[in-house]
């Protein structure tokens, strides 16, 4: 066992004592005293105060905006070489989200740390009340791979703001772009509260063992669960940002030309692995054959036009290939697999069986089941039949459509006539049920990261001893006056 304690270079917040743990060298994985340690260092950060006050705050808020601008270059290299990100979209995805993130925080934390006053009912008065945030003290971020810089930086942004103390663990999956991470945020942000910890899931498990006042979980739901687990053993609060598979509805009146460019857009980006792609496509039976027509011509545009994002490894490569196996349904676009460049050309499903493994997990990869419903009611049953998704898609130039979707399905998010552009936003982004619960972006983010405080103040001078018992009958009948109690 050994520690990699490197010393962080110039920066806008100078050198320190980063604990990295190697990803790639199994004997480099830290001792479990030493992941206590680091926890209970951050701990005693925390405590000194050092995170609390705004100015800290907005300090560390501009270190992750210059962080993504000034190693952009370094970042989107690292990207592509884990994954094989074309430029633009990694700059797109991972840096941009990153920094507008981060920059509206620092335009608006002054106003989220702000007391918020509450009414005082006639029985407690005088007195006034307000609540206010506090930092939850000490929290783990984990973060998967598919995005690898925004998921573990976005939700950075929610803790910094909210003046936490942080452990962030990259995914071992995305090793150079995990690597790289572990190398600039000591040099951007204060090295004394915020710790990159390196490995894989022996160091994940570590982490999980230890006290954290919030763990915010980004990956699968399978893994979901191991990390609630852990965290109920502590009680810590958990966030958790999970996937499944999220359903596109087409209305027989949508933009078809549209629709079918949008959803070969989202399917073909970051080839499928994005928690929000559309996983599956329901389509009413009417345009059914002219959208596929279309979605089928956008996605073989997409793939002889653009450069394809590379499949994480082997292992998932061979998990996509396994789901083309006994789907049952008719397969249109030829099956193209390159295992060197670990590349998997975009394959349309038309009618799987329902019961088929491409419908019953996540996809997460470009593969598309497109499955004909007699109308927009059986696209509803056939989605409230299944877990509930973390986004839901539909196409309709209908308001009574889409009114009808949104009231009667239930996911995490919904975009209309478009995809994935929902997380963009600053609204608060999360699952429901086993697509994940809590949520972060924007003051969501903030509030995820706090604890949000109840305070009541009531002046000592002219106490009555009548408010005390025995409670005279005469104050009784008063007390029930004032509030309006019927007598
Ligand atoms: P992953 O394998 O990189 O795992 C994510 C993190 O969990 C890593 O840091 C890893 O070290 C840790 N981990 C893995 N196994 C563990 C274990 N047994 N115990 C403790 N920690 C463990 O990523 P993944 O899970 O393959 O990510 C893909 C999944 O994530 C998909 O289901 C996708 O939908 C979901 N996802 C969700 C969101 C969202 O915002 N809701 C975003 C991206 C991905």
């Amino acid at each position: 066992m050994s520690i990699d304690t490197t010393s962080a270079g110039a920066g806008p917040v100078g050198g320190a004592d980063d604990i990295t743990v190697e990803a790639e060298a199994p004997e480099a994985i830290a001792a479990p005293e030493t992941i206590a340690e680091l926890r209970r260092e951050l701990g005693k950060v925390f405590l000194s105060g050092r995170t609390a006050t705004l100015d800290w705050r907005e300090t560390q808020l501009r270190g992750v905006i210059d962080l993504v601008q000034d190693n952009e270059a370094q970042l989107l290299d690292a990207m592509a070489k884990d994954l094989g990100k074309p430029a633009f979209e990694g700059w797109m995805t991972d840096l941009l989200t990153v920094r507008d993130e981060a920059k509206d925080a620092l335009a608006l934390v002054h106003k989220w740390v702000k007391p918020t006053r509450y009414k005082v009912p006639v029985i407690a008065q005088p007195a006034k009340a307000w609540t206010e945030p506090q930092p939850l003290g000490t929290v783990l971020i984990i973060a998967p791979w598919n995005y690898p810089i925004q998921l573990l930086l976005a939700p950075l942004v929610g803790a910094l703001a909210a003046g936490n103390t942080v452990v962030l663990k990259p995914s071992e999956l995305a090793p150079a772009t995990a690597a790289l991470l572990a190398e600039l945020v000591p040099r951007y942000v204060d090295p004394k509260a915020v710790r990159v910890v390196l490995g894989g899931v022996e160091v994940s498990s570590e982490l999980l063992a230890q006290p954290w006042d919030h763990v915010f979980y980004t990956g699968s739901t399978r893994v979901g669960r191991i990390v609630m687990e852990a965290a109920a053993k502590h009680l810590s609060p958990v966030t958790l940002e999970l996937g499944g598979k999220s359903p596109t509805i087409i209305a027989s009146d949508a933009d078809l030309e549209v629709a079918a460019r949008r959803v070969a857009w989202s399917k073909y980006l970051n080839a499928g692995q994005t928690c929000v792609a559309p996983d599956y496509v329901l389509v009413e039976r009417a345009i059914a054959d002219e959208f596929t027509d279309k979605v089928v011509e956008e996605l073989a545009r997409n793939r002889d036009k653009a450069p394809p994002t590379s499949i994480v490894n082997g292992t998932h490569l061979g998990r996509l290939e396994g789901l083309l196996e006994n789907h049952g349904g008719h397969e249109l676009m030829r099956r193209r697999v390159d295992p060197v460049a670990r590349t998997f050309a975009p394959v349309v499903i038309v009618d799987p069986d329902p019961e088929s493994e491409v419908m019953q997990e996540e996809i997460f990869g470009p593969i598309l089941p497109i499955i004909t419903v007699a109308s927009i009611d059986d696209a509803i049953d056939f989605v409230n039949a299944r877990p509930r998704p973390l986004a839901l898609y539909v196409f309709t130039e209908s308001k009574d459509t889409e009114r009808r979707v949104l009231t009667r399905t239930t996911s995490g998010s919904v975009c209309v006539n478009h995809l994935v552009y929902q997380v963009a936003t600053t609204m608060p982004f999360g699952g429901v049920g086993p697509s994940g619960m809590g949520g972060y972006h924007g003051k969501a983010g903030f509030d995820t990261f706090s604890h949000i405080k109840s305070v009541l103040r009531r002046p000592t001078k002219g106490d009555l001893k009548a408010a005390y018992p025995p409670y005279p009958r005469v104050v009784q009948k008063v007390i029930r006056k004032i509030t309006r109690w019927p007598s």
